[in-house]
């Protein structure tokens, strides 16, 4: 027989000891409901795709710049450089509007405007 010994469910409070292949840890049916709710969640990430999008902008645009354009800070761990959006994207901006880059500080520090 390719399945091992009878195999509990993962799922904690799930009764359900039995065979099911070996790569899977829940019973049927918990299996089931995690591969959907694992489908639902790529789907979601895939909308996002955006965020992607934006992430390389920005990675792209702060290293163009090198430095931040409000006090020169070249970036550090604890004060990283950060791109700056006039108009959020919430209200209509697009991604390749971003072009300003700040240190975190300055961000925040002119975000609050
Ligand atoms: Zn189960
Ligand atoms: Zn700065």
């Amino acid at each position: 027989m390719p399945y091992g010994p009878a195999k509990p469910c993962i799922v904690v409070g799930c009764p359900h000891v039995g065979h099911w292949p070996t790569r899977q840890s829940r019973c049927p049916e918990h299996q089931a409901a995690y591969t959907k709710q694992r489908d639902q969640y790529r789907g979601k990430t895939a909308e996002r795709g955006y965020g992607n999008q934006w992430r390389r902008h920005s990675e792209r645009l702060t290293k163009e710049v090198g430095a931040c354009q409000f006090c020169g800070h070249i970036g550090s761990p604890d004060n990283p450089l950060t791109t700056n959006h006039d108009r959020p994207v919430s209200k209509g901006g697009t991604i390749e509007e971003a072009n300003t880059v700040l240190c975190r500080q300055c961000n925040s520090r002119l975000g609050n405007r």
